[in-house]
């Protein structure tokens, strides 16, 4: 037995949790997520580097959360959308047991928030570095250049909203683009209405976006939508020194006022 499952098993039948978020491994062998409930199967949770799925993004829905406590399996990005979350007060910490796991693949021993917060602040904190490169690659090109980049990109665009359903931080009940009084985001896909949809979501995004690459992984044209809430993660550090998901009572940056803010944006 693995020690995550061990692990998992231990907390099912001291019932500190009633639920392990986790991975495993479906019929024909691709990795998914997995919800035990019966500390008999935890053998079937498993940790590859397959496991790549932000599980937080379970956290804030009803079906989970009704199950009881929960116990989740969490790398990094993980660790700081549960506490993007608990900032935001989507989750309180005292329901949510974490299952640590190294950027080695180990299991860490995260007692608490604050063990959390200490294990994430000695982190690189940064975007993942292929993205960090392709958004340097992106940041060299002339402004025209950048909006035919994703002009092309974004027309391929279904509005299927895989980007949205798999990010822990688009938890809304009602997301914008569902509300048609007024209607903000046209619903036919076309290649306006998408960057439109995409600028709106950047937006929301901004300073909140933990640059797990979910959203990107998610989506079935491979269009890279990740990269435009990294390079808001970029910016938002370049002016705030602020990096998401750091601790549990951050302010929000884009909603948040100081009397002597720069406001260098002002134009
Ligand atoms: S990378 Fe995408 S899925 Fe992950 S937090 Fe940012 S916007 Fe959400
Ligand atoms: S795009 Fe905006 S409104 Fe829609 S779910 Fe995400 S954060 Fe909420
Ligand atoms: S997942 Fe891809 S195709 Fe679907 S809405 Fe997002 S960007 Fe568009």
């Amino acid at each position: 037995m693995s020690n995550i499952a061990a692990k998992a098993k231990e907390l099912l039948e001291s019932k500190a949790v009633q639920v392990v978020i986790g991975y495993e491994a479906g019929p024909t062998g691709v990795v998914r997520p997995a919800f035990v409930t019966d500390p008999a199967k935890t053998d079937s949770l498993i940790y590859n580097e397959n496991c790549l799925q932000n599980l937080a993004m379970y956290l804030t829905k009803h079906e989970v959360k009704h199950l009881g406590k929960m116990g989740i399996v969490a790398t990094l990005p993980v660790m700081r959308s549960i506490m993007m979350l608990i900032s935001e007060q989507q989750v309180v910490a005292e329901n949510i047991v974490v299952l640590g796991i190294s950027d080695d693949g180990k299991l860490l021993d995260i007692a608490d928030m604050n063990v959390m917060k200490a294990h994430i602040e000695k982190s690189n904190l940064g975007n993942p570095t292929k993205d960090q490169e392709k958004l340097a690659e992106l940041n060299k090109l002339s402004l025209e250049e950048k909006f035919k980049f994703w002009e092309q990109e974004l027309s391929k665009c279904i509005k299927c909203y895989a980007c949205r359903q798999s990010c822990p931080m688009c938890y809304c009940i009602r997301c914008s683009t569902d509300c048609n009084q007024p209607q903000w985001i046209p619903v036919q896909a076309n290649t306006q209405g998408n960057i439109d949809w995409h600028i709106l979501r950047a937006m929301h995004l901004a300073g909140r976006c933990i640059s797990c690459g979910e959203c990107g992984r998610a989506c079935p044209l491979n269009i890279p939508c990740h990269l435009l809430t990294m390079q808001l993660s970029d910016q938002t550090y370049n002016y705030f020194k602020v990096h998401a998901g750091t601790s549990v009572d951050m302010k929000s940056v884009m909603s948040t006022f100081e009397p002597n803010d720069k406001e260098s944006f002002i134009i």
